[in-house]
């Protein structure tokens, strides 16, 4: 990657990663994720929801749940070398595409400004959770309008400004164009979703993890990987492409 941002002086360049409940990140972008940190990236979490109905548990209540799923999660981004978790604490389930939402996923990416966000790609076909629909095209279309000081002008005070991400890339997605060599990083995914202990149970985890990422390193011929969506939001994209790992 050839660019880097230079804002309060930090010439780090910034990873956003957009989604729906505590551990899809792990579960589908953690090596990734795990690697723009080793490679000196500062790395934002951002969750739409804390998983307030992720349990079959009769006696667990929605509040419980949050507090479990938020500690769960910043241990899990500890693992990764995340630096900044946010919860937007909307409903789990609940999550839907609007121009509110649209405009506080702006506000959120104008503040962290980042210059590669990773979220889920709208066009996946059959895509039965609501949040995981509603999260990839909300935040595609705050993308755009988060780089326009028309939209929401409301916003642009006390300094901040609009801001252009370069790279968008989606997971969960039934079109990879893009794969990220995980075999360096894949025991950090698996004690990264460990960390998930109320989502997890019993279930063999690491060996679900590695013959998911096998299939995907196939096709780059390496030993595991994680497939992606790229879409590059400046030209020109060669320029811009690949992360200098
Ligand atoms: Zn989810």
């Amino acid at each position: 990657m050839t660019d880097t941002s230079t804002i309060s002086g930090e010439a780090r360049p910034r990873v956003m990663v957009i989604f729906a409940h505590p551990d899809d990140a792990e579960f589908l972008c953690s090596g990734t994720v795990a690697r723009y940190a080793r490679s000196g990236y500062r790395v934002q979490y951002v969750l739409a929801t804390s998983g307030d109905k992720g349990s079959n548990d009769p006696d667990a209540t929605p509040e419980q749940l949050v507090a479990t799923r938020e500690a769960e999660q910043q241990t899990a981004a500890k693992v990764l070398g995340i630096e900044e978790v946010t919860f937007l604490r909307h409903k789990d389930g609940e999550v839907e595409v609007s121009i509110p939402f649209r405009r506080e996923i702006a506000q959120v990416i104008r503040v962290g400004r980042p210059d590669v966000v990773l979220t889920f790609d709208p066009w996946q076909r059959y895509q039965i959770h609501p949040d995981h629909r509603a999260i990839g095209q909300t935040t595609l279309d705050a993308v755009a309008a988060a780089r326009d000081r028309l939209y929401y002008p409301e916003q642009l005070t006390n300094g901040l400004t609009e801001h252009r991400v370069h790279n968008v890339y989606f997971f969960a997605t039934d079109a990879p164009n893009y794969y990220v060599d995980i075999t360096d990083t894949i025991e950090q995914k698996i004690e990264a979703l460990l960390c998930h202990a109320s989502q997890i149970g019993s279930r063999d985890i690491g060996e679900f993890v590695r013959a998911r990422a096998r299939v995907a390193g196939a096709e780059i011929g390496v030993e595991y990987a994680e497939a992606f969506h790229y879409l590059p939001m400046m030209r020109p994209p060669e320029l811009l492409r690949h992360p200098n790992w």
